[in-house]
């Protein structure tokens, strides 16, 4: 029987115990509205605040700075739709990246149809925004600077703790896309100096279509979503009490177990990056040294990301090339362009994201399949004769 490795963790995780038997009573007995004024319905209330107190202990936040939403997108267009309504009078310039998560990207594009202009900083060839770009960017009507805390793609952790201080400085709104990090690497809002935070529960195995916005103290954005008032007014639409609790009992399952997990997916990550970038013309995407526990990304000149995930998965490996929610299009990743990968180049790229279930033995056996599929996509490949007429062309 063929061996299963699901390695696209960065994609979703699966929920986890904990977060599955904490959420059980609520689509059963428990299933009272937080808004119902009988002690059946503050019950609910009660169970909602606590999972709101658990996640704010897990952020170094304040209880009343969390919201819940529907996940990082609708945390990512709160932010900078919200942003871009609370301060649009006072400027129109907003600061983020090359290579934000289309959350980001597509939001900033639609706020430039609407008059504001927006900066995409550009990041290195391993995926870093340099703090001192941003401080170059920042222009008297800039209202907003929103980078990720990790990158999705090719995993490069982002110096946020710096980039927060130099926008706390300048008295500039800070968000930070926080839907990769959260649950996997430490993560304080107090230490990052942000003021607004987006996370999702699917990324740490916890409920899909759960999310979290934290919002520090002072700072009020205007609603996203209106309606009938729940979330202190700022975000309408009876609350998902399950999927609160079970976000909460996952994350803190992920932070209690944060420091020996990420220990044990780093040794296994780097396996794979050290053991695959041994092919020809093939090279590690991202940051070596900053970059999140699981998630391991590569590219293969003279192959098809598309069918290198093809071939993969008829062997049980389950991988992605580029995002998820880029995977379906055929344009090679902007994030993977950013990083100064010519055209043909980033067309070969794999990402084995790894997380609690993945084993040595599932590493071990990603690290026999992988090579043969490369080696079999090359060897019928028009263009690998050519690709290796040409100079290598980057440093491993
Ligand atoms: N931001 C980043 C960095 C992501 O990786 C993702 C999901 O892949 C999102 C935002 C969107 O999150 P969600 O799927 O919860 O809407």
């Amino acid at each position: 029987m063929t061996r299963i490795v699901y390695a696209d963790h960065a994609a979703t995780t699966p929920l986890s115990t904990a977060a599955r038997e904490a959420m059980e009573p609520f689509f059963s007995q428990r299933f009272g509205n937080p808004s119902s004024l009988y002690a059946f319905g503050q019950e609910a209330k009660t169970d909602l605040d606590e999972a709101r107190a658990l996640i704010a202990a897990c952020l170094n936040a304040q209880p009343g700075e969390i919201y819940f939403t529907s996940g990082g997108t609708e945390g990512d267009n709160w932010a900078l739709k919200g942003v871009a309504e609370l301060r649009g009078k006072k400027g129109k310039h907003i600061i983020t990246s090359a290579i934000e998560h289309h959350a980001i990207l597509h939001t900033a594009q639609y706020l430039e149809k609407q008059g504001f202009e927006v900066t995409y900083l550009p990041v290195d060839a391993l995926g870093r925004v340099d703090p001192e770009q941003v401080r170059a960017a920042i222009r008297p009507d800039t209202i907003l600077i929103s980078i990720m805390a990790a990158n999705n793609e090719i995993g490069t952790i982002e110096p946020i703790a710096a980039i927060g201080a130099i926008a706390r400085e300048h008295g500039v709104l800070f968000h930070v896309d926080a839907v990769q990090a959260v649950g996997h690497i430490p993560v304080d809002v107090q230490a990052w100096n942000c003021d607004l935070m987006s996370f999702s529960a699917h990324k740490f195995y916890g409920p899909g279509g759960v999310g979290g916005f934290y919002m520090r103290k002072g700072v009020r954005l205007p609603p996203l979503i209106l309606g009938g008032g729940q979330e202190r007014g700022l975000r309408s639409g009876t609350e998902n009490v399950a999927g609160a609790v079970g976000m909460a009992a996952a994350l803190r399952e992920s932070v209690e177990e944060m420091k020996t997990e990420s220990r044990r997916l780093s040794a296994l990550r780097d396996r794979i990056l050290d053991e695959l970038s041994k092919l020809p013309y093939s090279k590690v995407t991202g940051d070596r040294e900053n970059r999140l526990p699981g998630t391991a990304s590569l590219i293969f000149e003279g192959v098809e990301g598309e069918a290198l995930l093809l071939h993969l998965d008829s062997r049980g490996i389950r991988g992605s090339s580029g995002s998820a929610c880029s995977s379906a299009s055929l344009d090679p990743s902007h994030v993977l362009l950013a990083i100064g990968l010519p055209h043909e180049v980033a067309h070969g790229s794999l990402r084995l994201s790894l997380g609690r279930e993945t084993t040595d033995e599932d590493v071990d056996y990603i690290l026999k399949e992988v090579p043969e599929v490369v080696n079999y996509l090359r060897a019928m490949s028009p263009v690998w004769d050519e690709v290796q007429q040409r100079p290598v062309w980057y440093e491993k």
